[in-house]
């Protein structure tokens, strides 16, 4: 579940954004809507405790987020969230299977190699991916490794940033799908921000927080 109520946020020599408030039960989904520079990548910010609120209350799976310490935040985050962002952030240091290893390492947790296995077939991704570098992925493979990343934790709340941005139809209502398939699988609430009309008609049951273009505090 997610509640926020009276979220305002201000970037240092930024506008203050006030965020309206929301109730999405364990297991729903949320659209964060609005064009560009709206605040929607900053909502799924203080959503994981990457920022804090300048006011008010995010309550994520149960917890106020802002209420924990920066290390109990990173850890809370790190098991409870898992994070889609727009940018994939793929090592290319590392393997896939060792991409998908770091979460682990963040978490405080051992390593369970045969749970990498299982989110990549989740995602109907062969085994041979994981001893590959993320360049020799297509852009629609290196998708599916970070949204397993996101997964292989079984988190409570599933955050994507514009996950359909820069994808054709196809592959819009395909990444769609899988978001669905492991938010369902997991029982997560799941949140995507989008300014991508498609999203909202491709899932008409969700709930539906509006952005505006960024408006000063006090302005009319
Ligand atoms: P969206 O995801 O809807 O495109 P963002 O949450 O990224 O919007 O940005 C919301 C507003 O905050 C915009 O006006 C943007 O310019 C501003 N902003 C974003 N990041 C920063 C930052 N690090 N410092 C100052 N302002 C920022
Ligand atoms: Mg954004």
């Amino acid at each position: 579940m997610i509640e926020t109520r009276d979220l305002r946020y201000a970037y240092p020599r930024g506008d203050t954004l006030r965020l309206g408030d929301v109730s999405v039960a364990q297991g729903g989904t949320l659209l964060l809507r609005g064009p560009s520079g709206s605040g929607k990548s900053t909502w799924l910010a203080l959503a994981a405790g990457l920022l804090t609120p300048l006011a008010g209350e995010i309550v994520v799976a149960g917890q106020s987020v802002a209420a924990l310490p920066a290390a109990a935040r990173d850890a809370w985050r790190a098991r409870h969230v898992g994070f889609l962002p727009q940018k994939l952030h793929l090592s290319e240091a590392l393997t896939v299977g060792d991409n998908l290893a770091l979460a682990y390492f963040a978490a405080g947790l051992p390593v369970d190699r045969p749970a990498i296995a299982s989110a990549l077939a989740m995602l109907g991704l062969s085994e041979a991916i994981a001893s590959r570098r993320p360049s020799q992925l297509s852009g629609g493979q290196a998708q599916r490794v970070a949204l397993a990343r996101a997964v292989l934790l079984r988190p409570r709340v599933f955050l994507a940033d514009e996950p359909t941005a820069s994808l054709d139809d196809g592959a819009c209502a395909m990444a769609l799908s899988l978001l669905q398939q492991c938010a369902t699988t997991l029982q997560a609430t799941l949140v995507i921000a989008t300014h991508d009309a498609r999203v909202a008609q491709a899932l008409p049951q969700a709930q539906v927080l509006g952005f505006r273009a960024a408006v000063a505090e006090g302005a009319a």
